[in-house]
């Protein structure tokens, strides 16, 4: 690869805490741009069951209940990005978790831009606590933004589901490791001036067209 195929190369990471509309961004990113999304997560899965080995020697950890060396990952990622559909850059996700691993990344792709989903934390539990869902179809449905209209499901049924861990409590300390994780990889990041802040408390679809505009 020359200097000039690298320049015209994206490779984006996207940051957001659970209940912030990231796996809907990413969605409407990939299909803007065309990215892959990098998973490292389901790559770590379809090396193991393929028996690569690379997914041999992951394996060995994750058989011990151990976390796969971030050198294992690496290998990964550097394999994915020779791949063909990832010749004019890559999203990544679920990678990097912490400052080494960015520090590792960085060694083998340039990141161009670092883009994090801010919505405030108590807007956050407001949208997950509230959360129910039909238990029939599966349809979702909100305590304050989408109630169920006369008890009836568009399915002609309706028995209430909540997820266990949609409580306060819960979101809150979920919210909490979120921050922990991600604020030494935003100074990390804001140090190689590529980190961005969105403010995903609006409409989604203006989310998507800021997201866009910082990639340029
Ligand atoms: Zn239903």
């Amino acid at each position: 690869m020359d200097e000039g195929e690298r320049q015209g190369m994206l490779n984006i990471v996207l940051f957001g805490p659970p209940g912030a509309g990231k796996g809907t961004q990413a969605q409407r990113m990939m299909d803007a741009t065309g990215l892959p999304q990098v998973s490292t997560g389901d790559m770590l899965r379809a090396a193991v069951k393929a028996g690569t080995s690379v997914g041999i020697e992951a394996k060995s950890y994750m058989d011990k209940g151990a976390l796969v060396p971030d050198s294992v990952i690496i290998d990964l990622i550097r394999d994915r990005l020779h791949d063909d559909d990832a010749k004019n850059g890559v999203m990544f996700d679920g990678f990097p978790r912490t400052v080494p691993q960015a520090e590792a990344l960085s060694e083998i792709v340039e990141v161009s831009a670092v883009l994090a989903i801010d919505v405030p934390d108590e807007r956050i539990v407001e949208r997950i606590c509230g959360r129910y869902s039909c238990g029939t179809c599966g349809t979702v449905y909100h305590d304050t933004f989408n109630p169920i209209q006369n008890g009836i499901c568009g399915c002609g049924s309706f028995t209430e589901k909540r997820r266990a861990d949609d409580v306060e409590e819960t979101v809150l300390a979920r919210l909490e490791a979120y921050h922990t994780q991600t604020s030494p990889l935003a100074d990390f990041y804001r140090a190689a001036g590529i980190f961005h802040h969105v403010d995903g408390d609006r409409d989604i679809d203006v989310i998507t067209t800021d997201l866009l505009a910082v990639l340029g």
